[in-house]
């Protein structure tokens, strides 16, 4: 067979993933475990910088591979406003957290071992032929696939709400953390740019990751982030004048809100275009590879549009709630320590995962405060 030939074999496949990132090597393990087909990732090798993802987990399937690489587990959880903070203890279900690179190393070696081919470029337009769909690259060569998903393209409201935060891994000289208990939203910081709270991810006595989280339309400065974390390390955790080193940093800007998926020609929407993501908390980790694996595993494929991360129930408390915080955003701190208080741990766990079932939705309405949440109901 001439070179050409070969090259061009190559580039056809049963299944075309546009993307590399979580949900195209999610999707492609998956497919790869329960199906023969030939999965080929395009990805434009843009750097990835490591950072932290957290999740919820009761033993799922679908996070398996991430639990056997979690950097740590936790039972307790913590929600905090001044005068008023609320510890949940998991039963079934845990806080994980797994380093970016970590997994998607994991994740890349099963794909290759399955025989997942990658290549690097940048797809710029889709284009649907006769029984393949054709993925045109920036360097004008072409991929060929009889099914395409698109886990890039999506388009999200361009005045909504986003989730901005820079986190820092830091050492201290002293035993400051309990290692047992996540500080998953801690209000008591400043409030005057909008929805602000700490994360803080206790790894040893000594080690933890401590993040500055905003609710609100723009990211402010890098700076003003650092500032935050040094003022919380020193006023409330009691550091001052302790040595304190950070290790290193990572930052990020997620939307909140549902998104529409850009049309691509032949392209099925996978991942965030296809809504994978939580609009109220932006989690889509442990989302994602649900989505992967409860699409992959039907022994039939049916190749039309995954799960949301949501139902369509908690999609519309998402909206409810998004509305509540961009009008009322004073109310945040309150909220979401009484939703600690009322709604059981486990159930927390479950609405936060999404498609959580009736008792946790219930638990969840009951935990908002009528006024406001009816004003907006009324709304949607
Ligand atoms: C810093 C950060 C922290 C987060 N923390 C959490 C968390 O704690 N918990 C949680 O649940 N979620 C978290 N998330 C949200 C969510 O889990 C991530 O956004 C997740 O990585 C989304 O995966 P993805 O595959 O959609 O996108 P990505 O991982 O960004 O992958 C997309 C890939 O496609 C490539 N690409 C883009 N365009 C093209 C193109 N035209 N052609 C070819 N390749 C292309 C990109 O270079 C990239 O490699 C976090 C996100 C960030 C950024």
């Amino acid at each position: 067979m001439s070179g050409r030939r070969i090259a061009k074999q190559r580039r056809r496949a049963d299944v075309g993933i546009i993307g590399g990132g979580l949900a195209g090597l999610s999707l492609a393990y998956h497919l790869s475990q329960f199906h023969n087909l030939k999965i080929l990732v395009v990805d434009d090798g843009m750097p990835k910088p490591d950072h932290i993802w957290g999740f919820w987990d009761n033993g799922s399937p679908h996070l398996e591979l991430a639990r056997e690489h979690a950097l740590s587990q936790w039972w307790h959880w913590q929600i905090a406003e001044p005068g008023n903070a609320h510890v949940m203890r998991g039963q079934d279900y845990h806080y994980y957290a797994v380093s970016s690179a970590t997994y998607m190393k994991a994740l890349a070696d099963k794909c290759s071992k399955a025989n997942v081919r990658f290549i690097n470029g940048t797809v710029m337009k889709t284009s649907i032929h006769e029984n393949y769909t054709r993925m045109l690259m920036r360097d004008e060569q072409t991929v060929t696939a009889h099914h395409v998903f698109d886990t890039v393209n999506y388009i999200t409201p361009h005045d909504c709400m986003k989730q901005h935060f820079l986190g820092q891994h830091i050492k201290v000289s002293k035993n400051t953390f309990n290692p047992g208990q996540v500080m998953l939203m801690d209000f008591r910081v400043s409030q005057e740019d909008g929805i602000h709270f700490m994360y803080v991810l206790p790894f040893t006595e000594k080690k933890a990751f401590i993040e500055s989280t905003v609710f609100s339309q723009r990211p402010n400065e890098p700076e003003w982030y650092r500032e935050q974390i040094a003022e919380y390390i020193n006023r409330s955790l009691h550091l001052k004048g302790e040595q304190v080193t950070i290790l290193k940093e990572e930052e990020g800007v997620l939307p909140m809100s549902q998104v529409k998926p850009k049309h691509n020609d032949g392209c099925i929407p996978f991942g965030l275009p296809a809504n994978a993501m939580r609009a109220s908390s932006s989690y889509a980790f442990a989302q994602i590879s649900r989505q992967a694996y409860d699409y992959a595993k039907r022994e039939t494929l049916i190749w039309g549009l995954p799960e949301a991360g949501a139902d369509f129930f908690e999609r519309w408390m998402d909206d409810v709630m998004l509305d509540v915080l961009n009008k009322k955003p004073e109310l945040a701190s309150h909220f979401f320590t009484r939703m600690a208080s009322k709604v059981q741990a486990d159930y927390f766990a479950r609405f936060m995962n999404g498609r959580s079932g009736f008792v946790p939705k219930l638990m969840t309405i009951n935990a908002m405060p009528s006024r406001p949440f009816l004003k907006s109901i009324v709304r949607f």
